[in-house]
């Protein structure tokens, strides 16, 4: 699903990523660590074409990114979805409007609209919320709707980056719940994240980025961090 081949990123004097490799299958559940600096942001930005590699290849979903003309971009991004640890909502929209704005923005048909929104609000369970604003809500509700709105357009993929990171450890652990789920149905996960106890808990594969390389890539063991 995604497949990094001798990737290199520097920027200037800067090492973003240096000749990293990697292999995340469709299906699969990967925790992306590294303390601050190693690269985790290079890595998820060069997934998303924000950036160009500057030298490897990175095939996503089949097809060589690091080539695409301007018009195959926003197909790209399509197949991903994004979920944020700020939420970034849209304050003056109901929660059913933000995750509907999603799907307005792609032009999807009215009626697959309206099915499709109460079918994701009611998989991460705030269908009852619908009408509240993002104002109204826990931060643990917000990052539901987050979530809701990432994958509301049925993407390949979903990156999370630090999902859990204004959240308390209950609901983290909610949230945690929310994206298994999302993952037993089908979707690709990366989650990039600092937080070793829900990595230990959570027992999925871990990929470890330092200064730009990868330095550990580990199937679920529980214990990555012991
Ligand atoms: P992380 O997300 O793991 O904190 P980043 O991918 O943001 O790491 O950064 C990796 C390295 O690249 C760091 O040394 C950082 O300072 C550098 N870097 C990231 N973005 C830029 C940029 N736009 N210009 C210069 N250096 C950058
Ligand atoms: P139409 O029949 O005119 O297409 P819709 O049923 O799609 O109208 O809804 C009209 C507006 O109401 C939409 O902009 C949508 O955002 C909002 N809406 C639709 N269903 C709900 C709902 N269950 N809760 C809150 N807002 C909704």
């Amino acid at each position: 699903m995604i497949e990094f081949k001798n990737v290199t990123k520097h920027y200037g004097n800067n090492v973003g990523l240096e000749n990293a490799t990697v292999r995340i299958e469709k299906g699969d559940f990967v925790f992306l660590v590294g303390p601050s600096g190693a690269g985790k942001t290079t890595f998820v930005r060069l997934i998303l074409n924000e950036i160009s590699t500057d030298k490897g290849t990175i095939v996503v979903a089949g097809k060589d990114i690091t080539r695409l003309s301007r018009r195959e971009i926003p197909e790209l991004r399509q197949k991903i979805g994004m979920v944020f640890q700020d939420f970034r909502l849209l304050e003056k929209k109901t929660v059913y409007e933000n995750v509907a704005f999603a799907m307005e923005v792609v032009h999807a048909k009215r009626k697959d609209i309206r099915r499709q929104v109460p079918y994701v609000l009611d998989l991460v369970g705030i269908l009852d919320k619908q009408d509240r604003y993002p104002n109204e809500l826990s931060a643990g509700e917000q990052q539901r709707v987050g979530i809701a709105r990432a994958i509301v357009n049925n993407p390949r993929v979903l990156i999370a980056d630090e999902p859990t990171g204004n959240l308390d450890p209950i609901t983290a652990m909610e949230i945690m719940e929310i994206l298994d789920k999302i993952n037993l149905r089908g979707t690709t996960i990366l989650m990039v994240t600092h937080a070793k106890d829900i990595v230990d808990q959570m027992n999925k594969r871990v990929v470890a980025i330092e200064d730009g390389h990868i330095v550990r890539d580990e199937q679920g063991q529980y214990g990555f961090y012991n």
